[in-house]
């Protein structure tokens, strides 16, 4: 069996991520933080379509729990090999600088960035002995443009970016490779605040997306066939370019 875990799994775009990964053939490890139900359902549905996985909760943004977690997996799974990672939960509390809170700069920055340094430490050893990997960071425009309202954001969707590039380059020769899809704006829970008309005048496409137009391309960068691309960000904004 090969295994992919999948951040953020339970809602939005990580739900589709793990519905497409899981037609790769993988069993597909559910990370969530307190959504059991939805995850529950994501699971069912990767079943009902011929699938395997199993929820493994945990908050991104604490190290320790992301330690047992894996630890505790890896003790009941000792010759498994986790070879695709997608790091894709994410939150977002936007505000001009001014008015921001400090622990919204810190719970942003530790969701989006600290998360990615932290899962993937753990689980790129395992693939570069095995010389074979595939890590995808869902990540945003907000992280190639910078938006208003989102220096805390703008600043951990950077920062994965510039993490990415650099880990692709440690651990090319091995086989891993490390990859970035930049969403612009996906209909999921996160965004559903926002009017959709209010923002098709700047969308060329005229629409928001939809969080399985973001899965493909996870998906393709997660499979065997994107083996010769490397350190890349491929937006799918629907052509809002920067
Ligand atoms: P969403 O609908 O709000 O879903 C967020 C997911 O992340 C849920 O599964 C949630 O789990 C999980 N999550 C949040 N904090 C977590 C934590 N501390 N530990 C573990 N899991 C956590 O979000 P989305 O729109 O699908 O966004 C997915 C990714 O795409 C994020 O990285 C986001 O920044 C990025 N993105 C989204 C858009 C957009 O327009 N939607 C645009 C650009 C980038 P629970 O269900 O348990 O809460």
């Amino acid at each position: 069996m090969k295994f992919a875990l999948v951040t953020g799994g339970s809602r939005g775009i990580g739900k589709a991520i793990c519905l497409e990964i899981s037609k790769l053939g993988y069993h597909v490890l559910i990370n969530y933080r307190s959504n059991i139900e939805e995850a529950q359902n994501t699971l069912n549905q990767i079943k009902e379509n011929g699938g395997s996985g199993e929820l493994m909760p945990f908050d991104v943004s604490d190290p320790e729990g992301i330690k047992a977690a894996i630890n505790q997996w890896k003790e009941k799974n000792p010759d498994a090999v986790i070879e695709v990672l997608v790091n894709n939960a994410g939150i977002r509390k936007d505000a001009l600088i001014m008015w921001m809170k400090d622990e919204d700069w810190k719970d942003v920055l530790n969701t989006n960035l600290d998360s990615f340094y932290y899962i993937t430490k753990h689980l790129v050893q395992d693939m570069i002995v095995n010389k074979y990997g595939r890590i995808v960071n869902v990540v945003s425009l907000s992280g190639i443009k910078g938006l208003p309202g989102q220096t805390n954001y703008s600043a951990a969707k950077g920062g994965v970016i510039a993490a990415s590039k650099a880990l692709a380059q440690e651990v090319a020769k091995k086989n891993v490779t490390v990859n970035c899809v930049a969403p612009g704006f996906i209909k999921t829970d996160m965004t559903q605040e926002l009017e959709e008309k209010d923002y098709k005048r700047i969308i060329p496409m005229s629409r928001f997306g939809k969080a399985e137009e973001v899965a493909h391309v996870v998906s393709f960068l997660a499979s065997p066939n994107a083996s010769y691309v490397t350190g890349e960000v491929i937006s799918v904004n629907g052509g809002l370019y920067t």
